[in-house]
């Protein structure tokens, strides 16, 4: 008997384009949300877009509660779920980078609340997935929440976002060659839950993004655009198959690994981007395509190196032979690998030398 089911979920409303902070008050109305928002934001993202969709909304007769995080930690989502209660609010908007993001999706989700997320850099693709993960304590607080209820992301803020932070997104894409081939073979080996549909998306999404790759040059708002576009189709993707597996393998247990033992010194994308380089090179050995995406990485001026994420070689090692046993999550990393082949592939990609 055929018994299959499937909950699709994706944002109902996304608007990308030039000066549309502007229509995040209509995305309200068109989306029939009732009552007092809290807007969820950072230091910077509230001056260049928080306060100023906050004096629309009181244009339109909306009185918008303003949280400010300085940092992305649990603390801080227990603290947006307190303002949340305190102000009876009935939704929530996230406008910021990725941090203010995340927050504001792991607290709707505790709150059962929609959130709208508003992105003022094209860093990750956690702007549009239904993942949201923060770091609580030495571990990551992580749980599948839901999609943003609309995106609205505005080129002429993000092609304003420092450039490090649309290079690192542009790798964050490029580096779903990687997490489908890692999917492909946990499909193989595990029988692990696999959808061709967002594989492929997910896949032609870097595609489309490696082929553009002369339109992404800083000062240009169309980069923004592509990026963007590229992180929207990457979140759908997340959301047909219900899991990350489409943009997350083992490059990104490698990158979480980084965040532990050396956090913060490298943006999100440009740790999966060197990661993809190296779990590439696992997949397909030498004549694989790990080339094609460290020039990927390359021509769009993201670090392909170890010393180019600022981390010195033991790092890039210790990462690499130990974030298998973070998450139970079947990758090319099998069960670990032990120090000489890591260094190997580490040196014969010119990651580490
Ligand atoms: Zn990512």
């Amino acid at each position: 008997m055929f018994d299959k089911s499937t909950w699709i979920r994706l944002p109902r409303n996304v608007v990308v384009g030039h000066d549309v902070r502007s229509e995040v008050v209509d995305v309200v109305d068109d989306l029939h949300l009732q009552g007092r928002p809290l807007f969820v934001t950072s230091p910077t993202p509230r001056e260049v877009a928080a306060d100023p969709i906050a004096a629309d909304f009181e244009a339109a007769g909306i009185d918008p509660a303003i949280v400010t995080i300085e940092k992305a930690t649990f603390d801080a989502v227990e603290r947006v779920i307190e303002v949340a209660e305190a102000e009876a609010v009935s939704y929530l908007v996230g406008i910021g980078g990725g941090k203010a993001i995340d927050i504001a999706k792991l607290a709707s989700h505790h709150l059962e609340m929609g959130f709208l997320s508003v992105p003022t850099a094209a860093s990750h693709d956690g702007i549009v997935s239904n993942r949201g993960s923060v770091p609580d304590g030495d571990s990551r607080h992580s749980v599948a929440a839901e999609p943003p209820l609309a995106v609205v992301a505005d080129t002429g803020i993000l092609a304003e976002a420092p450039w490090d932070l649309t290079t690192a997104g542009c790798a964050d894409i490029i580096s779903n060659y990687t997490a489908v081939m890692d999917w492909r073979l946990a499909q193989r080996l595990k029988d692990v839950e696999y959808s061709e549909y967002a594989a492929a998306l997910s896949e032609m999404t870097a595609e489309i993004l490696v082929d553009n790759a002369d339109l992404i040059r800083p000062g240009l708002e169309e980069s923004a655009w592509v990026v963007t576009k590229a992180l929207m189709s990457s979140g759908v993707a997340m959301s047909i198959a219900g899991s990350s597996r489409p943009a997350s393998g083992a490059e990104h247990l490698f990158s979480h690994q980084l965040d532990r033992v050396a956090p913060g010194a490298a943006l999100h994308g440009h740790q999966v981007g060197v990661g993809s380089i190296m779990t590439a090179y696992l997949h397909g050995g030498d004549r694989g395509i790990w080339r094609d995406i460290r020039d990927a990485l390359a021509s769009i001026d993201a670090p392909t190196t170890a010393a180019e994420l600022g981390l010195d070689d033991d790092t890039v090692i210790e990462a690499l032979t130990t974030c298998h046993e973070i998450r139970d999550r079947y990758t090319i990393l099998g069960n670990g690998m032990n120090e000489r082949a890591a260094r190997d592939v580490a040196t014969k990609t010119g990651v580490i030398g």
